[in-house]
C-alpha cells in the first residue's frame, strides 16, 4: 500500500480536508467519521504502518507519543478525570477495518469490559 491509497495517509498530509483537534510532527489527530461514544477521536502517526503488528522497534518512540498524546488530548478537552478508554484494533479479529494504525480515543460515557 502506498500513502495515495491510505486514507489515513491522505488525512494526516492533508491531502483530505480534515478538521484537526491535534497535530504535532508526528501525528494528527481528528473525529471518527462514525462516533461510538460522546467523544471519538483517532490519534494517528504522519508515518503510514499498518497495526500494532507491523510495529517495530523503531516505532518505539511513535507508539509512546500516540498514548502520551491521546493523555493529553483527554487532559485538555476535560475527561480525563471522568475517565476514557484507549483502543488500538489490530488485525481481523481485532475488528480493524483501516490498516494505518490508529488509537481510538473514547469518552463519554460508561464503557464495560470486557468489550464486545
Ligand atoms: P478500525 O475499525 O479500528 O480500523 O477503525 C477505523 C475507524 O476509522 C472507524 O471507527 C471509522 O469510523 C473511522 N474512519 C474511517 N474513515 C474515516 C474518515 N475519513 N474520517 C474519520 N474517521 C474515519
Ligand atoms: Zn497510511
Amino acid at each position: 500500500m502506498n500513502q495515495e491509497d491510505c486514507i489515513f495517509c491522505r488525512i494526516a498530509s492533508g491531502s483530505i480536508a480534515t478538521e484537526f483537534v491535534y497535530e504535532d510532527d508526528v501525528c494528527v489527530a481528528f473525529n471518527d467519521l462514525n462516533p461510538q461514544s460522546p467523544t471519538h477521536i483517532l490519534v494517528i502517526p504522519r508515518e503510514h504502518f499498518a497495526s500494532l503488528d507491523k510495529a517495530e522497534s523503531n516505532h518505539q518512540e511513535t507508539l509512546g507519543h500516540l498514548l502520551l498524546t491521546a493523555a493529553e488530548i483527554a487532559r485538555k478537552k476535560g475527561f480525563a478525570e471522568d475517565g476514557y478508554r484507549v483502543v488500538l484494533n489490530t488485525n481481523s479479529d481485532g475488528g480493524q477495518t483501516v490498516f494505518h494504525l490508529h488509537a481510538h480515543l473514547l469518552a463519554g460515557r460508561q464503557f464495560v469490559f470486557p468489550p464486545g
